[in-house]
């Protein structure tokens, strides 16, 4: 799978490596694939969680059974922290708006998460073919790039086991075999061209740690990206970045 260049947007998320609270593997913090499962998503009823809380992966948190009740409560969460949601196909999923952060977080009553920076949908959005008989797809896939580990962290112990301490780069799927989690992913497919490399971001001022970023494909309906460009319009607005 060939992601464009354009796609790519950074998310930050330090939380990860973790074990998954329901297989106790290691989650990845991968975006659309991973989630955080934290206890005040939840108003009063916790009785059902049994006690599993943090990262998970969203494969076992659907396998478990319990996504629908977890997606229920973290759906409030989320209305009630940004009122302004839209629903999407009968309320099957809905996009909640979050200006302070610039992102979006979409939910889906199926227990699937992700965190989005607003631009991501605003790339996807520019490059949708649009030029008379031209047949436009029904999904398209956007490359994220998030910031999985820090230097000094658990990731660099495991970079550093997996690849000798002599590569700066790992594939996706080389990493989650080596560290058996292949089948904890929801789409494997999306994954397929994906790495997690060590970076050393260029600083003026002062020497900065480095980072290890993770940057892979999501898959999305593209009912869904216009959805969430009209949510993101609608609450603060945004232009069409000019090219
Ligand atoms: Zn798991």
């Amino acid at each position: 799978m060939t992601v464009p260049d354009h796609d790519r947007v950074e998310v930050r998320d330090g939380a990860v490596p973790a074990p998954c609270c329901f297989c106790r593997r290691l989650t990845l913090g991968l975006v659309g694939q991973d989630f955080y499962l934290a206890p005040y998503f939840l108003d009063t009823d916790r009785s059902f969680a049994d006690g599993r809380y943090g990262q998970c992966h969203l494969k076992c948190l659907q396998e478990s059974g319990l996504g629908r009740r977890w997606a229920s409560g973290v759906s409030d969460y989320f209305c009630r922290r940004w009122p302004d949601w839209i629903g999407i196909d009968g309320g099957a999923s809905r996009v909640h708006v979050s200006p302070p952060t610039r992102g979006i977080i979409l939910w889906s009553a199926q227990g699937w998460f992700a965190e989005l920076p607003f631009n991501v949908l605003h790339d996807a959005a520019a490059d949708t073919p649009s030029g008379a008989g031209t047949p436009r797809p029904s999904r398209r896939t956007l490359s994220v790039s998030s910031i999985i580990g820090f230097e000094g962290g658990p990731y660099e112990t495991i970079f550093a086991a997996l690849t000798g301490g002599h590569h700066s780069r790992i594939e996706l799927p080389t990493l989650l075999a080596q560290l058996n989690c292949a089948d904890r992913v929801l789409t494997p497919h999306v994954l397929r061209d994906g790495w997690v490399e060590r970076v050393v971001p260029e600083s003026r001022k002062i020497p900065l740690p480095a980072e290890y970023r993770a940057r892979h494909a999501v898959e999305f309906d593209v009912e869904l990206i216009n959805a969430c460009r009209a949510a993101i319009r609608r609450t603060v607005g945004w232009r069409r970045r000019r090219r």
